[in-house]
């Protein structure tokens, strides 16, 4: 299990990533609440004349962002439900270096390169 100070400074970690995410959505004319990038990639450009490449772009950058902030949200979740260093799929600790590594990885390192999910 996870030392309390450890588990405190991650989750400062997810924390600023999750804002630095939001921020992110909000300069490219998202709303991060919303699950849908579509949509805000058509109300940022509703009344601009950006070209079709352009709006493609920003989707991409958008639903990446987006992505990212489930994972940190998931991460923040197993947290409070105590589950947090846990691998998803086996149930095995993930391990500490990965986790300062990537403080929002849900699968231990095997499972991850088994290759199925993240
Ligand atoms: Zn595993």
């Amino acid at each position: 299990m996870l030392e309390p100070s450890k588990l405190a400074e991650l989750r400062a970690e997810l924390e600023q990533q999750r804002e630095n995410l939001r921020k992110e959505i909000v300069e490219q004319g998202g709303d991060p609440d919303s699950d849908d990038a579509a949509i805000d990639v058509e109300r940022g450009f509703a009344d601009s004349a950006h070209s079709t490449a352009e709006r493609a772009r920003l989707l991409s950058v958008m639903k990446a962002l987006r992505s990212n902030l489930r994972w940190v949200d998931r991460a923040l979740t197993k947290m409070e439900l105590g589950t947090y260093g846990t691998c998803e799929r086996c149930g095995n600790p993930i391990g500490l270096e990965r986790l300062e590594a990537l403080p929002w990885a849900i699968l231990c390192i095997d499972c991850k390169q088994k290759g199925e999910g993240r």
